[in-house]
Formats: structure tokens, sequence, C-alpha cells
């Protein structure tokens, strides 16, 4: 928790929720502990795309379905989402959410994000990275390729539960690669000159950049 827990839950308090199908498919995720997102970013998630109004959607970590319906509810008529999952169990999860909740707006690619960016050619005007956090930053050339000046790039994650603000030796050594890589990735997300970054510390942390040139 990197905000004071009672502020926290006063503001998942307010959450109207999203329509059974969705709040069951929230549930159950959380129940077998994958990490879709947390209530108050999933506010802040569609609160962006509500805003920005995109016409094509790149989500990198689909996990279940979860944050892409959450989206695809908030999308304009004719967006389209491009969403990239490698692991199998989570995949066929996702398609069966997919297919139950009627959205056919919704192409899911199979395999690795790292192979899979490579070989897309976007424009896309909002972009939810939300994958392997270790990696967002070998990700971010990739990233900026495919997306428009006036592009929104949402990172969720980025403060790790705080471990992001703790010295490299103050946490644990396995973390200490992601702890490090994390860092770079903010550094790098607010002093590109093509980019205009806030990190909100929303739930565990969100990164929202424009693409401004
Ligand atoms: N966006 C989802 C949660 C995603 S959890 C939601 O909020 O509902 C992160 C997902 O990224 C996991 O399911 C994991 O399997 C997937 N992932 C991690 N590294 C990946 C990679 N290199 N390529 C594709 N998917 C990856
Ligand atoms: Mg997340």
């Amino acid at each position: 928790m990197i905000v004071n827990e009672r502020i926290a839950d006063y503001i998942c308090s307010l959450d109207p929720g999203n329509g059974a199908f969705l709040d069951q498919v929230e549930r159950e995720a959380r129940r077998q502990e994958v990490p879709i997102i947390r209530k108050e970013t999933s506010a802040f998630l569609k609160m962006l795309v509500a805003a920005k109004r995109p016409e094509r959607i790149l989500e990198v970590g689909t996990a279940v379905g979860y944050s892409a319906l959450l989206m695809s509810r908030v999308m304009p008529e004719n967006c389209r989402i491009t969403t990239i999952e490698k692991f199998s169990p989570r995949i066929q999860a996702a398609k069966a959410n997919f297919l139950e909740a009627g959205e056919e707006r919704i192409t899911l690619l199979e395999g690795d994000a790292e192979e899979i960016l490579k070989d897309l050619t976007g424009p896309f005007d909002f972009i939810f990275m939300d994958a392997a956090k270790g990696q967002y930053i070998h990700w971010l050339p990739e990233i900026l390729r495919l997306m428009p000046v006036g592009g929104v790039l949402l990172s969720d994650n980025v403060l790790q539960d705080g471990d992001v603000i703790q010295s490299r030796f103050a946490v644990e050594r396995r973390d200490r690669t992601i702890h490090k890589r994390m860092r770079e990735y903010l550094f790098a997300l607010t002093h590109d000159s093509r980019l205009q970054t806030s990190v909100v510390p929303v739930g565990d942390g969100a990164a929202v950049s424009v693409k401004i040139r």
C-alpha cells in the first residue's frame, strides 16, 4: 500500500462496480490471485480511456481479459483493442471471457510481447503497459514507435508497492534487477523529450505519458 490505507479503502468504497459479469470476472481473478488491475487504478484507467476517446488501444498483458473488458466499456463504439498474453491458461480464460461478454472488438495476440511488439505496425493512440515490470524499459523504443503524437501510455505497477523508493540494498536480492530497471524506466519516461509524464501514486503506482513530439 503506497497511500494511506484508509484513504485507499474510502476511494474503493466509491466504486460503483462494473455490472454482474465483470464483477464476477474480477472476483474470480482475485480469488485465483491473478494480478489484475487494482480497484483504484481501474477507475483511473477507465477515466483516461473515456477522456482520450482512442481509436486503437494496445494492451501488453491481458491476463484473463479483465482490464481489456473494462476499457471496452468506456471506449468509443468504433475503437478496437489489441491485447498480448503469453501464458496459455490465461489466454484460454481471456478468450472465454471475451466470448461470454459478447465483445468482438478485442483481438488477443498469443505469445511473447518481446516478439509481437516488433511485428506490430500501429499506430495505437492508447497503450496500457501491464506485463512483466522488468521488461518495460526494454520495450519502450517499440512502444514509442507505435504511438502517434498525442498518444497516451499508461504504465501500471511502477511504484512496486513502494519498493521503488527504497535503496537498492533495502530490497531483497531477487527483486534488485526489477527495482533497477523500474527506476530506469521511470527516469526514461520523465526525461525523454518526446514525452510528458506524470507518475501517479494510485494503486501500485501508475505513470501516464503523452507523446508530445
Ligand atoms: N492487464 C491485466 C493484468 C495483467 S497481469 C488486468 O489488469 O486485468 C500481467 C500479465 O502479463 C500476466 O498474465 C503475464 O502472463 C503477462 N506477461 C508477462 N510477461 C509477458 C510477455 N513478455 N509477453 C506477454 N505477456 C506477458
Ligand atoms: Mg497491473
